[in-house]
């Protein structure tokens, strides 16, 4: 069995990531997703351990001393990471691994895991983003503007991603992260298996 695909995706809270993976996982449900641990409170519609773990400040400082993160950073006054067990066992099984993270953390695992496949989706537009992140109902004004600023921070590091993406339609985005997971699973590297194969007998015995 080859080993499996390590898909990191980034974009500004409020760039769609989240439904985009929904999409992704819809149509292939033998991907894996990763579930990070946040210690920010659930929004109404969240579940523990479905979109996180929630976890005390203490839990997550524990799982850091202890090397349980693959990678962990700091979002708008709350911290999040990426259990790394799961990631690994998921790998191991050959699955697809989707990690929806901000960008630092995805800058560690890029330093860490050179085979990770990095994308980064942008929003339509800033107003789009804005109306979006506004829409939500259940976050404070003063976070808002919080997630805008580090919206508008984390873009300027989309050159240095894989691929970029953009979030016109749930269905286009989802379109063309299929196309980049097909073709990161053709590259010759991760197929060269294929070609050590002895296809010797398939050769005419008359010629
Ligand atoms: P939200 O609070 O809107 O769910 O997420 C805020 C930001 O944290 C999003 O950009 C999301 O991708 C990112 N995030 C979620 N889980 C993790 C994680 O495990 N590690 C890192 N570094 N970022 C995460």
């Amino acid at each position: 069995m080859t080993q499996g695909l390590l898909i990191v995706l980034s974009g500004p809270s409020g760039s769609g990531k989240s439904t985009a993976m929904a999409e992704l996982l819809r149509r292939h449900p033998e991907y894996y997703f990763s579930v990070s641990v946040t210690t920010r409170d659930p929004r109404p519609n969240e579940q523990d351990g479905v979109s996180y773990w929630f976890i005390t400040k203490d839990r997550f400082d524990e799982m850091v001393r202890q090397g349980e993160l693959l990678e962990h950073a700091e979002y708008v006054s709350a911290c999040y990471g990426t259990p790394a067990a799961p990631i690994d066992e998921a790998m191991a099984r050959g699955c697809c691994a989707l990690l929806d993270i901000e960008v630092q953390g995805a800058g560690q695992v890029a330093a860490h895991r050179k085979d990770a496949v990095l994308i980064f989706m942008l929003p339509p537009s800033y107003d789009e983003l804005s109306r979006r992140l506004n829409g939500r109902g259940d976050t404070a004004p003063e976070k808002v503007r919080a997630r805008l600023q580090r919206a508008l921070e984390e873009i300027q590091h989309a050159p240095e991603y894989d691929y970029i993406v953009v979030s016109e339609t749930v269905e286009g985005v989802a379109d063309e992260l299929e196309a980049i997971i097909t073709a990161e699973q053709c590259k010759a590297a991760r197929r060269a298996h294929l070609v050590k194969e002895d296809f010797s007998h398939a050769l005419p015995t008359n010629v």
